[in-house]
This record gives structure tokens, sequence and C-alpha cells, in this order.
């Protein structure tokens, strides 16, 4: 690059304003179209396990407490998920959907990138089965 050409790139930048964005003190929408973890609307789950079945990541366990009751928890693996949306066209329910909702999802603490959701007794109950010493 000549002198010249990069000063002309060089003396403008001097008398800009920085465009550094200064997260996560401040903090932009993110756009309506970005994919981030998939959203789980249980009310029409049927616990069948498609979504699980389909992902090609694994990012995905259906835990069916009881069918009847339609007791599901659902974990998501969120270091697996490569935001692919495959499982929001397995499910026939209509139970999956991506939204530019759930996007900060970096973490130092590994525990926290398994997200078990579902009713909170439920959820609670399936993280007491898996962490007692006879399913280890
Ligand atoms: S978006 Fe893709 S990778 Fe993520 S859970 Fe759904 S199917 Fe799996
Ligand atoms: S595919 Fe849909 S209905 Fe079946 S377990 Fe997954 S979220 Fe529920």
């Amino acid at each position: 690059m000549k002198f010249a050409t990069m000063l002309s790139d060089v003396l403008p930048s001097l008398f800009k304003s920085p465009m550094t964005e200064m997260y996560p003190f401040e903090r932009k929408e993110p756009p309506t179209h970005l994919r981030t973890l998939p959203k789980w609307n249980r009310e029409n789950c049927s616990g069948c396990g498609l979504c699980a079945v389909d992902c090609p990541s694994q990012a995905i366990e259906m835990i069916v407490l009881d069918k009847k009751e339609k007791r599901f928890v659902m974990c998501f693996h969120i270091d697996r998920c490569t935001f692919c949306a495959q499982c929001t066209y397995s499910c026939h329910q209509g139970c999956l959907e991506m939204t530019p909702e759930n996007w900060e999802l970096a973490t130092l603490d590994n525990k926290a990138l398994t997200l078990c959701l579902g009713d909170r007794a439920d959820v609670e109950e399936f993280l007491a089965i898996i962490s007692s010493p006879d399913t280890a």
C-alpha cells in the first residue's frame, strides 16, 4: 500500500468517534432473524421426541416423566446446538421456534451449558434422578 493511500485511510479515522461497541454495558436489539437457542413452547408438546431424534448435533434430550400427565423435561445442550433449526421443522406440534431472544449464551460454567426446561417440579425431579448415586 502506498503511503499516501494509507494516510487517506488513517487521517479521517482520527476525527471519527470509535466504532467499538461497549457491550455488555450497552446492548443493541439483536437482528430479528438471528437464530439462537430454540424456544420450547411446551403447552402442545406430546413428548414424541422427534426433535431429539432429528437433531444432528444431539443437542436435545426429551425426558418423559409421565406421558399421560404430560410431564416432560427438555434439556438443551447449548454447546452442541448449531442453530440449524432442524428441530423446529421436525416438531409437528409447532412447539419449537427459532427466536433472537436467547442469544447471550457464552459462559465459563460448564454446567450452565445444559439447560433443562419444563414444569419446575418436573425439572427438579429429573435433576434429582440423574444426580442420585444409583444412576451414576
Ligand atoms: S437448532 Fe439444530 S442443533 Fe440446535 S437443537 Fe435444534 S436441531 Fe439441534
Ligand atoms: S418434536 Fe415437538 S412435540 Fe415432539 S417432543 Fe419435540 S417439542 Fe415435543
